[in-house]
């Protein structure tokens, strides 16, 4: 891969990033059963409710505060795994979890996640991006908030 090449691959990751910060998919909770998780390092404060049928993810929704890439990643994960099963959307969280922690080849069921690779080389935002999936982890384990 050339300079060049990575440099654009990044600048478009970084302008998907910005699209979903600023016209956040799935945004504002409706009621469904949910997971409230803060970084007190970065001030994120998210919020994923998700509702599950049949044993799939029918939907998920997402609310909170916090920077570019902890918003924009919970707008993300709720278009990535709306659909999926519940096991296929435990394995991917797994999956984005070892992306972002420098792990090569990500699955490319992640789609538009995998914008979230560079995060790698940025230790200190790891939290950032995980939170929402983190969140949708316990969530989908049971282990909701009341
Ligand atoms: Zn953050």
């Amino acid at each position: 891969m050339n300079d060049k090449y990575k440099i654009d691959l990044e600048s478009l990751y970084r302008q998907v990033i910005m699209d979903h910060y600023k016209n956040p998919r799935n945004k504002g909770l409706v009621g469904w059963p949910h997971v409230h998780i803060k970084n007190p390092s970065c001030g994120d404060d998210i919020t994923i409710e998700a509702l599950v049928e049949d044993g799939v993810v029918k939907k998920i929704h997402h609310q909170g505060t916090g920077c570019s890439i902890c918003c924009s990643s919970a707008s993300v994960l709720s278009e990535t795994l709306e659909g999926k099963t519940v096991e296929e959307a435990n394995e991917l969280i797994e999956e984005f979890f070892e992306m972002v922690k420098g792990k090569e080849n990500p699955n490319e069921e992640l789609e538009e996640a995998l914008v979230y690779q560079g995060v790698a080389k940025f230790p200190a935002r790891i939290k950032c991006a995980t939170i929402s999936w983190k969140a949708l982890q316990r969530l989908l384990n049971g282990d909701e908030d009341e």
